[in-house]
């Protein structure tokens, strides 16, 4: 089957649900779906912007949105916007999917982590402010959730042994 446009494949299926390349440990705003090859990526509004980098390592011509209910397309070459055919489907994540992407789970992990604070007390929320302020500006949540859980084990132990516990 031809299609209308250079780079765009309606067989080729979405690579999965999430950003390909923030999968192992990011987040990201809104996913853009590679029209040839169905690379999923997130947008430039995301801290890692997979989606233009695909199209500039790849060559790749054109995204589509991968949001619920969004339908347009985008060609990197003429800078356009313009309604594309109906490619190979799911044409979008999972409408229950968090978006912003992995970060809903970061914040509700941050809330969680705030109950605990309020039990080992206010250095250890200022030092985890900090973590969750990196996680947010380098997309690494994997690492910064193992670390936040290890500091608040130390503190808590620690205060444990040494320390009154923090006024209510
Ligand atoms: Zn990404
Ligand atoms: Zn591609």
């Amino acid at each position: 089957m031809k299609s209308e446009r250079d780079g765009i494949n309606p067989a080729a299926k979405p690579s999965g649900t999430g950003c390909v390349e923030c999968s192992h440990g990011g987040w990201w705003l809104h996913l853009r779906r590679c029209a040839e090859c169905g690379h999923i990526g997130c947008c430039d509004s995301s801290p890692s912007q997979h989606a233009s980098k695909h199209h500039a390592a790849t060559g790749h011509p054109i995204i589509t949105s991968f949001e619920p209910g969004e339908h347009w397309f985008y060609d990197y070459r003429t800078q356009e916007f313009f309604d594309g055919p109906k490619l190979h489907a799911p044409q979008s994540h999972p409408s229950d999917q968090p978006v912003p992407g992995p970060l809903l789970s970061l914040l509700a992990r941050e809330s969680e982590l705030r109950c605990n604070i309020h039990e080992v007390g206010e250095r250890a929320g200022a030092h985890l402010s900090h973590h969750l302020a990196s996680v947010r500006l380098h997309g690494n949540l994997a690492d910064a959730e193992l670390e936040a859980d290890l500091f608040i084990q130390q503190t808590a132990d620690h205060q444990r042994h040494d320390l009154p516990l923090a006024a209510a």
